[in-house]
């Protein structure tokens, strides 16, 4: 039934007999049973304690893993398979027609769905073409994860995504192009205006440019930040050099994006203060080790090289202090693929993390930093039934969530949407 919608309508499905990971980092349950109910999960235990519901559609899962659905906190689904072109030239994808980035956002994020994530952020699109990605799928006229999207990424003046050279013709009133306190402000309500969840600014620079220490002055972060949860949108930045994350964190942003250059005194603070981190490994990691394979010139390579290291030493330091991680890749931008959103937890394990901990930074802490936590990311009686199943044990394998086939099953509020298991 690949392909197929497989829409809950009110039947129950159990799982019979797989491991369960519940997202909790809890020691996973053998012999398990998870009961769903229409969108929800109505029960969930040991398979001699649960007494299956008559009627209700059996799924035998032995030898296989329960989970919850995955979450990507950063991808950006305007951006994907065209080779990358340098700063100073057009930005992959904006040489498209706006139509035709709607149809490529879809295509990814299904395909994101297919390989296990019901959920992704969108840290930055063109034209708002996640916006209506989200309430395509969201009112049922396209399938694919949930969506929750922050529109166009708010930039300073020669900032990280002020892409156009200033003798193009434009008028200064470019939509995520912002300067000082009134500029920020309308930036923001521009974005609440075409209805986003989430407000994307750029504390510092980016690998590619001027490697900018921090874009927006404190005041503007302030401010910035401060109307944006006036208006009930959370706040993500962009962040790799000190000074600029240090600034954000202190002006109370929810996420810290990338965060390549930690410092104690920012991880200690991003604690006390309860804020996320994104790590995003996988962006700096595809930069160095794919770049050129698809088609960066070898330069830019280089210029990214020197930033490998110290990331993962950031990823280190964050997660001995023990700030809350939630996973996210950079999908789109970088040489990662859509889809191969699983490869960033092979990186935290490789880089100091337990496969359990990899698995809740994809679940429970990825659906806490979203302020989705009550219905998502474990699987408990109650909650919003998004689940995978995969063939293995990606505890023992934590590759085999890369692997396609075996994502043996995707279900989204209760809707099958990708089905590999034997009838
Ligand atoms: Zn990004």
């Amino acid at each position: 039934m690949l392909g197929g919608s497989g829409k809950a309508e009110g039947k129950r499905v159990a799982l019979v007999g797989g491991v369960l990971i519940d997202g909790t980092g809890k020691d996973p349950l053998e012999n398990s049973v998870v009961v769903t109910n229409a969108a929800v999960i109505e029960e969930v235990g040991r398979s001699d304690k649960v007494k299956l519901p008559a009627g209700c559609h059996i799924f035998d899962v032995s030898g296989k893993t329960v989970m919850p659905g995955m979450m990507d906190l950063h991808v950006h689904l305007s951006l994907g398979d065209e080779p990358i072109v340098p700063r100073g030239g057009v930005m992959c994808g904006l040489e498209q027609s706006l139509p035709m980035l709607g149809i490529q956002v879809f295509r990814r994020a299904r395909r994101t769905l297919e390989m296990g994530f019901t959920t992704v952020r969108d840290v930055g699109d063109w034209g708002y073409a996640t916006v209506a990605l989200r309430d395509a799928i969201a009112g049922g006229i396209v399938e694919g994860p949930r969506v929750l999207s922050s529109g166009q990424m708010i930039t300073a003046t020669g900032g990280h995504a002020d892409l156009m050279p200033l003798w193009l013709e434009r008028t200064d009133d470019v939509t995520n192009v912002a300067d000082g306190v009134d500029g920020v402000l309308k930036a923001v309500r521009r974005q609440v205006k075409m209805h986003v969840d989430w407000i994307k600014f750029f504390a510092t620079g980016g690998v590619m440019d001027s490697y900018d220490e921090q874009e927006f002055t404190d005041e503007e972060m302030a401010t910035l930040i401060n109307e944006s949860h006036s208006k009930g949108r959370r706040v993500c930045t962009h962040a790799v050099q000190s000074r600029g994350m240090l600034a954000a964190v202190k002006a109370g942003v929810d996420t810290v994006e990338h965060g390549s250059y930690l410092t104690e005194e920012i991880t200690e603070l991003m604690i006390e203060k309860g804020i996320y981190f994104v790590p995003t490994l996988y962006a700096p990691f595809s930069l160095v080790e794919r770049g050129s394979e698809f088609g960066l010139p070898q330069a830019y390579v280089e210029k990214a090289r020197p930033l490998l290291k110290p990331h993962f030493e950031s990823f280190r330091l964050a997660h001995q202090a023990g700030v809350k991680i939630a996973l996210g890749t950079d999908a789109g931008y970088t040489p990662c693929p859509h889809g191969t959103n699983a490869f960033e937890l092979e990186l935290m394990v490789d880089n100091g993390m337990s496969e359990m901990e990899s698995i809740v930074a994809a679940t429970r802490t990825a659906a806490e930093a979203l302020g989705l936590a009550e219905k998502l990311g474990t699987i408990a009686q109650g909650k919003w039934a998004d689940l995978i199943v995969v063939d293995g044990n990606p505890l023992e394998e934590i590759k085999t969530l890369q692997r396609e086939e075996k994502i043996a099953l995707v279900m989204k509020e209760g809707s099958i949407f990708m089905n590999r298991l034997p009838d």
